[in-house]
Parts: structure tokens; C-alpha cells; sequence
């Protein structure tokens, strides 16, 4: 008769069960990474008229960027490809020059820095 150390315990089960699925690896990433998206979507909108955003010439569109105030900017530049952006799941994300705010991935300011 096995005695009751033999016994795998209900914890030991689930580990089990998890770690041969590999639902325990989904469920950490997702405790990971799915309360960093809520917060970025949750991140109030960085206003045209914030004062470093005016400073900066930021703008929702990249299209509307005024190229006699800003000779350097390119068509192609927008934050989705700026190295201080992170995106989102929609089309807002945070900005490391903006903590706290997200920016238009369309956006563009003349802070903008290519990706890597
Ligand atoms: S620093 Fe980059 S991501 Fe941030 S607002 Fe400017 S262009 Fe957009």
C-alpha cells in the first residue's frame, strides 16, 4: 500500500499539467505582458497643446508637420518607427520622452530618432 508521501499532492498535479501543456508559459506571459497593454490604452492621449509637445512640434499626423518649421522632418517619419516609442494594441503607445502620455503612431515630433 503506498503511503500518503507517495501521493502526488492536487499542487503537484497542476504544476504538472501546466508544465506539460504549456498553458502555465501562456498564462505568465500573459500576466506579463496583458496588464502593459491595458495600461498603455489607458494612458491619456499627449495633447497638441502640451507645452514640450508645442515645443516639439508634435502632431498627431505626420503629414500635417510644417517643413519650413522643421527642414529636417521627413514624410517617412512617424513614431511608429521612432525609437522612443512602444507600441500599443491600438494605434496609440507610450512615448519614453512623454511619461505617462501616449502619442499617435501616426504621430510625429521633432524629437523623432529612427529605430535601431
Ligand atoms: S519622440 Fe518619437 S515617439 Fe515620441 S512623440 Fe516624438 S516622434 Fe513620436
Amino acid at each position: 500500500m503506498p503511503s500518503k508521501l507517495d501521493q502526488p499532492t492536487v499542487d503537484q498535479g497542476r504544476r504538472r499539467f501546466l508544465k506539460t501543456t504549456g498553458i502555465g508559459a501562456g498564462v505568465a506571459l500573459a500576466a506579463t505582458v496583458l496588464p502593459r497593454l491595458a495600461q498603455a490604452d489607458d494612458l491619456p492621449h499627449l495633447a497638441v497643446t502640451d507645452p514640450t509637445a508645442a515645443a516639439l512640434g508634435y502632431t498627431e499626423d505626420t503629414n500635417t508637420v510644417d517643413a519650413k518649421k522643421f527642414p529636417t522632418h521627413k514624410p517617412t517619419q512617424d513614431c511608429a518607427n521612432c525609437k522612443f516609442f512602444t507600441a500599443g494594441s491600438g494605434e496609440y503607445g507610450p512615448c519614453q520622452l512623454f511619461p505617462g502620455k501616449s502619442v499617435h503612431a501616426k504621430g510625429w515630433c521633432s524629437a523623432h530618432a529612427d529605430k535601431a
